[in-house]
């Protein structure tokens, strides 16, 4: 006899109060959107008023790092509770293996009707589609922002007319149309607001009428930083006018004209489709209120790294500064979360599965490298609760902007980098061998990371701590060092 069936009242109401009363998910994330252009974080070139509706109902985290600081490695280590060197999607290129385990089949095994709706970039076909979700739609690859395809299981393509932040939107309503009965875990990933940044028709003018500030370090010139560093290939003459910029540079300025003209053709598309984002973001709000069940649904809003907005004179993200490896993290959940609340510890993606399992009341696998954040969305820091992270970027001067991989530790105060070259990953793709460098900045004197202390005498003992502390946590999440690349002073 199956419980549907049952009409013992006990029976009834134990499923009903371990399964049904569950609560939601619904997990939003952007792709490449930073914190610093969100007004709930201080943001000084826009508002965001939706976004910061889930700030001011619940936490935003304001410590919230990426473990490698790319679109598709990231997502790994959220869906898997794992670092990218466990998970296998070290760079752009790796699909995930769809056998491994994920925090969509634990929910699934646990009950709940689990939706992937929209960018998955973690690769396409048996071995790599979404595995674990009983409803989903994809974009293929990066997808496009008007009139994109979209694919469904078993090869299914759908044609769609319109903008995509809207139209993932009005899946995810669908979707909780269909299933908000609940339990229900919704993943909805937007594709905004990576680049090439193309906003809506609605808001093609906006900001046409107002000059957006230039960030703190606008005009940094890498002076002291590492030379991989100074060789990057992200600043804004390295934007494509045509299909960045969406415009033919005006004849007769100078470079410093040019530099400030090209920062405000990016940043307004930047932020006009942030703008989207925001209004969808919105929607989902209203609709899960609409429905009453906004108080039983934990809501997240992520991205998965963060991005320079012209900071340090950049845009994109990989690097592990702080602008991009940031995440923006807001979390409602009114049961568990006071509203209005912040925290300034140290969580990263690895930690987000364990995070949301135990809000749903799931428990945790062996094997996951992440701890739950719980007790920090209730107000609590545990006393061992961790005051550093590990960082690793894998994709050696790739591509066209010319990152270096490194790895490095973040703590509360300092961040340590080493810059090292594999030329057995590409071998031959860039020359010779590229020298190991390292920067250290103090994080309280130097919150914008304009002033390398590697070398600095005053900094050695600091820098020692850091180097152990590095090959403390390296080591506790089984990865190991770039031959080669001993630490400075051993
Ligand atoms: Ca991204």
């Amino acid at each position: 006899m199956s419980l549907a069936d049952s009409n013992f009242p006990f029976q009834q109401m134990w499923y009903t109060d371990s399964v049904s009363d569950r609560p939601n998910l619904l997990f939003i994330m952007s792709d490449d959107h930073a914190a610093h252009a969100i007004s709930a974080y201080g943001s000084k070139i826009n508002s965001t008023p939706n976004l910061d509706r889930i700030a001011a109902s619940g936490m935003r985290l304001d410590s919230a790092f990426c473990t490698n600081s790319i679109c598709a490695p990231s997502r790994a280590a959220i869906l898997t509770g794992t670092y990218n060197h466990i998970n296998g999607v070290t760079t752009l290129d790796t699909p995930l293996d769809n056998s491994l385990w994920n925090i969509a089949k634990e929910l699934q095994s646990a009950g709940y009707t689990t939706g992937m709706i929209g960018k998955w970039h973690l690769g396409h076909g048996p071995g790599a589609d979404p595995s674990g979700f009983d409803v989903w739609r994809v974009l293929p690859g990066q997808g496009h922002y008007h009139n994109p395809v979209m694919l469904e299981p078993e090869g299914r393509i759908v044609e769609r007319g319109g903008y995509v932040t809207d139209l993932i939107t009005d899946d995810c309503i669908d979707f909780l149309d269909d299933h908000g009965d609940g339990p229900f875990a919704l993943f909805c990933h937007h594709k905004a607001p990576h680049r090439s940044w193309e906003p809506a028709p609605r808001h093609f003018t906006k900001y046409d009428d107002v000059e957006i500030p230039e960030p703190h370090t606008f005009r940094d010139d890498l002076v002291g930083r590492a030379e991989v560093i100074q060789a990057v290939r992200m600043r804004m003459m390295d934007l494509d006018p045509i299909v960045d910029l969406k415009a033919v540079v005006p004849e007769g300025l100078s470079e410093d004209d040019e530099i400030a003209w090209r920062y405000q053709r990016y940043i307004k598309d930047y932020l006009r489709v942030v703008d989207a984002i925001d209004e969808n973001v919105g929607r989902l709000l209203d609709h899960l209120a609409a429905k009453g069940i906004a108080d039983n649904t934990v809501v997240m809003y992520t991205s998965d790294q963060g991005f320079f907005l012209g900071d340090h004179g950049w845009f994109d993200k990989r690097l592990m500064y702080e602008e991009s490896l940031t995440m923006p993290l807001l979390i409602q959940y009114p049961e568990k979360i006071e509203a209005g609340s912040t925290s300034d510890d140290i969580v990263t993606n690895v930690d987000f599965a364990p995070t949301m399992l135990e809000l749903l009341g799931v428990d945790s696998p062996d094997g996951l490298q992440g701890r739950s954040f719980v007790p920090l969305l209730e107000g609590e820091t545990p006393d061992d609760w961790p005051t550093s992270m590990y960082y690793r970027y894998w994709m050696h001067r790739d591509g066209s902007h010319l990152c270096p991989a490194h790895y490095g530790v973040r703590t509360t105060t300092h961040k340590l980098i080493c810059y090292y070259n594999d030329p057995l990953d590409q071998p031959g793709a860039n020359g010779p061998a590229d020298p190991i460098e390292w920067e250290l900045f103090d994080l309280v004197a130097d919150p914008y990371e304009v002033d390398n202390v590697i070398d600095q005498a005053v900094y050695a003992e600091v820098q020692a701590e850091l180097v152990a502390e590095l090959t403390r946590l390296q080591a506790a999440v089984d990865d190991e060092p770039f031959p080669g690349a001993a630490p400075r002073g051993s």
